[in-house]
């Protein structure tokens, strides 16, 4: 039997810092568990509901989601083929669901849908959110650790998980980082004929180009190099369209784009997502070039693996419970942000050789069925497509 009544309170429970999507997630799979918990946030209730992203599911994530009681029954898209090609090369690879015998190989939901959803299961569940609650210091002893928030709060617990969307400078040399020099533009682009739920991943010198379908339409996350996002941004509809459709090629019709917004891109990498009573996660353990759509899927894999080790703690603080949490999720970790880094830095750029060996890379993939059931697997699962 779990030994949940010595973590029931808020002091020996877990106090979460941000109530962005993986703060709200990791707080409604810790009180499933039976562990206490409370969010602070720095912003005011509803702000998430602004969020431009969107964000591309996996099938595992899904999963979670439904355990969670937070999947969106209206509004994800199934992706139900993903097709993977690069502009002036002839390599091409796709994926289809049903050789995976799953529904759709992942979803695609506006990421303030599933804020919202998110955070109304967390109020129909009595967890505690205090909003306009910034957390400006953390002091961790051997029994607990307090927090002080800029309005003058403090707090005590057992254990904080940062959740706070972004790895702070006084991180110093834990944290690795790489600038791909990349922005990302993301719209919304109107079809001349329907999607029938195929995803497109076209690599282009510049950088990698996604459409996801969304609704009737695809979400477009459209990356190159700062400068040229510049030039893009100041475009008017039809200029921009224009281009898309020059940089996408004849695959696809746009006959409108909407709601353009911009995102710069880097790697930022905490070595250690654990310390001393404290754990790091989602945007604030890694944030990654949103290429292979893995950032917010890692997080819920993390999410539910630090639920599922705290279970029954009666110190979820605990420093050998929060080393084994690191050690489970040390390879999955790893191989995601290594996949998502070299996929932007083998793809990202014109070396003739590289071309050809990229395009020779995506006609293996397409030949060579155990390698294109590895890719998919990652896609769909994460770390469970190793052996
Ligand atoms: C263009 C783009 C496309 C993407 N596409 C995908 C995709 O297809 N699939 C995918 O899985 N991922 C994708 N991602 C990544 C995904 O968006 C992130 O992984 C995810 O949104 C991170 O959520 P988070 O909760 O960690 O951070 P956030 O959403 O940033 O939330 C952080 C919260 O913390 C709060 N906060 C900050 N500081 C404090 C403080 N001091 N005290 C209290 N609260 C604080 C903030 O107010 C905020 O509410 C994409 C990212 C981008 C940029």
């Amino acid at each position: 039997m779990p030994n949940t009544e010595h973590a029931n309170t808020p002091e020996r429970g877990i106090l979460i810092v941000g109530a962005g999507p993986v703060g709200l997630a990791l707080a409604l799979a810790l009180h499933r568990r039976g562990l206490a918990v409370r969010l602070a946030d720095a912003r005011p209730a509803g702000a998430g509901e602004r969020d431009a992203r969107v964000l591309a599911l996996s099938h595992g994530s899904r999963q979670t989601l439904e355990r969670l009681g937070a999947w969106p029954e209206q509004g994800p898209t199934p992706i139900t083929t993903i097709h993977v090609s690069q502009r002036g090369a002839l390599g091409r690879t796709q994926m289809r669901a049903e050789e995976y015998g799953v529904p759709a190989l992942g979803y695609v939901t506006p990421a303030a849908l599933l804020y919202r959803r998110l955070a109304a299961a967390v109020a129909a569940a009595g967890i505690a959110l205090l909003h306009d609650t910034a957390i400006a210091s953390l002091s961790p002893t051997e029994e607990g650790i307090e927090a002080s928030a800029t309005n003058g709060q403090t707090f005590s617990a057992r254990l904080v998980a940062c959740c706070e969307g972004a790895i702070a400078g006084e991180a110093g040399g834990n944290v690795r980082t790489r600038d791909y020099g990349q922005h990302a533009i993301i719209c919304r682009a109107r079809l001349a004929a329907p999607h029938r739920g195929i995803a497109y991943e076209r690599f282009t010198p510049d950088g990698p180009l996604a459409l996801l379908p969304l609704a009737d339409d695809y979400s477009v996350v459209w990356t190159m190099p700062a400068a040229q996002a510049d030039a893009q941004m100041a475009l008017d509809e039809a200029g921009f369209r224009a281009a898309l459709q020059t940089a996408f090629g004849g695959r696809v019709q746009f006959v409108e784009t909407l709601e353009r917004a911009r995102f710069p891109l880097g790697l930022r990498v905490r070595g250690d997502a654990v310390g001393r009573r404290t754990v790091w996660l989602g945007n604030a353990a890694q944030t990654l070039h949103p290429v292979a759509g893995q950032g917010f899927n890692l997080a819920l894999r993390d999410v539910w693996a630090l639920a599922d080790t705290l279970t029954g703690a009666a110190d979820p603080g605990e420093p050998t419970l929060l080393a084994r949490y690191a050690q489970r999720r040390l390879l999955d970790r790893r191989s995601t942000i290594g996949f998502t880094d070299s996929l932007v830095r083998v793809f990202s750029n014109d070396d003739p050789l590289l071309t050809h060996a990229r395009g020779a890379g995506l006609l293996a993939l397409d030949l060579v069925s155990p390698l294109r059931h590895f890719v998919a697997k990652r896609m769909l699962f994460g770390a469970r497509a190793w052996p």
